[in-house]
């Protein structure tokens, strides 16, 4: 399909993947679905540098072969375009599966919310056979937005959310929190070995410039000198979260003990106006773009912050990295990124 992925010594054979006893084993074998997306990418970046190998797994609807290009050539790195709609079968031992293969940003995941659905119910199913197949553990990235539009602030992993069942978002909330429940039952009932974290938005180099996504748009727009579109009034809150930051909460969650078979947040609990995110990356950007203001998308949530008390006593986990500066990181990667695609004006 699509594209065509030079030879890797694993090699790439259509729904199974057979062995690679060449290859040098240094640790673990980990999958990362959805590995050549924003967070699988530097996910596969961050269990490669610590020795392990790794297999992506990815259909590229929303991920991009440059965030891996640096991997491919690599001796423990295999990049397998696959859809996680459709079961997968390995012929060697696998140690972990990060389950991050879904569409993340609005914009995509209503794009094919069929799909969407089917990633997360599907296809979580068939990594979960996987992992009871291989005894291997399961991390699934679930989201906040298994809170909907929540009724309180900050939101703790006891909330039960308040989540339209059918509306435009529907097919990804209810899809994750679907996801959820599968991952409870194959846990309880069949013995798989699983983590759930609950992850609130989080931004950084390599998100799509045309991803959708608040973060990305605004800082392109004002990059090219465009108005900035708010949606609504733009009162709404965020709470952003930097890659970095989150990936290790990631890494920590799945070598968490038994005891953390339970949903956990993370994120950063810095909650920010969404007209204040705009005028940071304006004055950051020292861009003459205006603010102009659209219609709020249909159920967007009003507010939003993670209480991470139980990331950081069960994890000892809190993120490090300040807004403005992981800010100034990503408006740098899209500068570069801009300039890379050829647009005609870049601040
Ligand atoms: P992304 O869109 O950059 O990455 C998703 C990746 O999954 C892409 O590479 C895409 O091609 C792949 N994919 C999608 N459907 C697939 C399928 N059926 N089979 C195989 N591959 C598939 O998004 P991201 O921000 O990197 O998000 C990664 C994960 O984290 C997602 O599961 C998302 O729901 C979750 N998450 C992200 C955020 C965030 O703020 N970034 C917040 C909450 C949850
Ligand atoms: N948003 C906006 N302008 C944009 C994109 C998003 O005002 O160009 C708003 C959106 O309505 C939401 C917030 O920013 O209130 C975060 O949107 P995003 O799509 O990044 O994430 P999510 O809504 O899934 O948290």
């Amino acid at each position: 399909i699509g594209l065509r992925i030079p030879p890797q010594k694993s090699g790439v054979s259509g729904d199974r993947l057979d062995g690679a006893s060449t290859i040098a084993r240094l640790g673990k074998t980990v999958i990362v679905t959805g590995g050549s997306g924003f967070l699988g990418s530097w996910l596969c970046d961050r269990l490669l540098k610590e020795g392990h190998r790794v297999i992506c797994i990815d259909n590229l609807m929303t991920g991009r072969i440059q965030n891996i290009q640096a991997y491919l050539s690599l001796p423990n790195f295999t990049f397998w375009q696959q859809d996680i709609i459709n079961p997968v079968y390995i012929d060697e031992p696998v140690h972990q599966i990060y389950n991050l293969a879904c569409p993340a940003s609005p914009k995509c995941y209503q794009a094919d919310p069929v799909h969407t659905f089917k990633t997360s119910v599907i296809g979580v199913m068939n990594m979960l056979e996987l992992a009871g197949r291989h005894g291997a553990r399961l991390l699934q990235a679930s989201t906040s937005e298994v809170y909907g539009d929540p009724e309180f602030n900050p939101q703790s992993e006891t909330y039960f959310g308040n989540v339209n069942v059918y509306g435009p978002r529907s097919c990804y909330d209810e899809g994750k929190r679907a996801a959820e429940t599968l991952i409870r039952e194959y846990h309880l009932h069949r013995g798989v070995d699983t983590r759930i974290a609950r992850i609130f938005n989080t931004y950084g180099p390599r998100m799509r410039y045309d991803d959708g996504r608040v973060v990305s748009n605004f800082i392109v727009e004002a990059l090219k000198g465009e108005d900035i579109t708010v949606y609504g009034d733009g009162l709404q809150t965020r709470s952003f979260c930097f890659y970095e930051d989150l990936i290790d909460g990631l890494v920590r969650l799945m070598h968490a003990s038994s005891e953390v078979d339970h949903p956990v947040n993370l994120g950063n609990p810095d909650e920010h106006t969404i007209l204040d995110l705009a005028e940071r990356v304006i004055e950051m950007t020292g861009a003459k773009s205006r603010l102009v203001f659209s219609d709020m998308p249909q159920d967007d949530p009003h507010i939003r912050r993670p209480d991470i008390a139980c990331a950081m006593r069960e994890l000892d986990w809190k993120p490090k990295v300040p807004l403005q500066d992981g800010l100034a990181r990503t408006v740098a990667y899209f500068r570069q990124d801009l300039q890379d695609r050829g647009a005609t004006e870049v601040a």
